[in-house]
């Protein structure tokens, strides 16, 4: 499957964190023909093997999004959510949204709210319930509700809510579809709940135990006006190669490996350091007795937004580097 259909059949999946059940159900089903092991861990993270007799290898992306879960059902029919993940409410305002079930909304701060410092708790969600019974044969408390904005494509960007992180679990599904040969014992690992804390990497990587972990997700950009260069990367450079976020500083043997295979491949990369945000590196290094671990990261414009952007060529380069990187013979530990 072609990258952006991968993203767009990703996107139509409902996985914000902690109810990552259709987001998984449709990774397995892609992932499966491609793997020689597939399975679930408690948490729930996707475990895809790819059998080699070299070290193990770690591919890490989360599948989970952030989202909203319901809180209060009002008698008017009227809805109050809860975060789930970092959502900032004046960017959330009037836009879309979609439960599993079917239901659909948009989210509306009250007319009294001051907009600058709009809280979540002064926005509601107008589900079109006439009251509270109608509203609760639709949604309970306890649903998760995800934004239902559009994915579209404009001089080779794609644009769309959940790029992070679907975008890079697609670029993954590429690695398994393309990756010819398999010298090492290859994990590729679907996370769960990183959006609120990091939480299902951790135990993934105590059970995989691996040699070299890779973790893929997106980075923030320096490349707008008025930037407040939080990132360090740029749109339509080139895979990033990360040096550090506020969660890792990333093994230099990781980084200069990631970097000469792009030189092989005469591929341009970027360096990578977000200076706020966290990513799975984080918990995933400090495993066990520590694990090297790195990052290969897809620059993207406005990250937790309903309309996040990014490069669809970096993306695809990001797919060709750590499928060479994969494919690689690497030093037993
Ligand atoms: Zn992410």
């Amino acid at each position: 499957m072609e990258l952006l259909e991968l993203i767009q059949t990703l996107n139509a999946a409902h996985g914000p964190s902690g109810d990552e059940g259709g987001i998984r159900e449709r990774l397995a089903e892609l992932a499966r023909p491609l793997a020689d092991e597939i399975s679930t861990d408690t948490m729930g993270n996707l475990i895809v093997r790819k059998l080699g007799s070299g070290p193990r290898v770690m591919l890490c992306a989360h599948m989970d999004s952030i989202g909203f879960i319901v809180t209060h059902v009002e008698e008017n029919g009227f809805l109050r959510v809860g975060r789930l993940g970092g959502i900032s409410p004046k960017e959330a305002a009037y836009t879309p949204v979609r439960f599993a079930g079917g239901a659909r909304g948009v989210i509306v701060p009250e007319e009294k709210a001051d907009f600058g410092k709009l809280k979540l708790d002064e926005c509601y969600v107008d589900i079109g319930a006439k009251d509270r019974e109608t509203a609760l044969k639709a949604v309970a408390v306890g649903d998760t509700m995800i934004y239902d904005s559009p994915c579209f494509t404009n001089q080779g960007k794609v644009v769309s809510p959940y790029l992070d992180n679907r975008i890079s679990c697609a670029i993954l599904l590429k690695v398994l579809e393309e990756m010819e040969l398999c010298p090492n014992d290859l994990y590729v690992v679907f996370t769960v709940q990183e959006e609120v804390g990091l939480r299902g990497a951790k135990p993934a990587a105590w059970a995989v135990d691996p040699d070299y972990a890779v973790v893929v997700d997106v980075t923030d950009v320096d490349d707008t006006p008025g930037s407040e260069k939080c990132g360090t990367v740029r749109l339509g450079k080139g895979p990033a190669i990360k040096i550090m976020d506020s969660s890792v500083i990333c093994h230099p043997d990781m980084i200069q490996k990631l970097e000469s295979q792009a030189k092989t491949l005469d591929m341009p990369t970027q360096r990578d350091i977000m200076r706020a945000g966290g990513t799975d590196a984080g918990v995933m290094h400090t495993t066990r007795i520590g694990v090297r671990t790195g990052g290969v990261s897809v620059p993207c414009r406005y990250i937790h937004t309903p309309v996040e952007m990014a490069d669809l060529q970096d993306a695809r380069d990001c797919a060709k580097l750590l499928c060479a990187f994969v494919q690689s013979k690497l030093e037993s530990l």
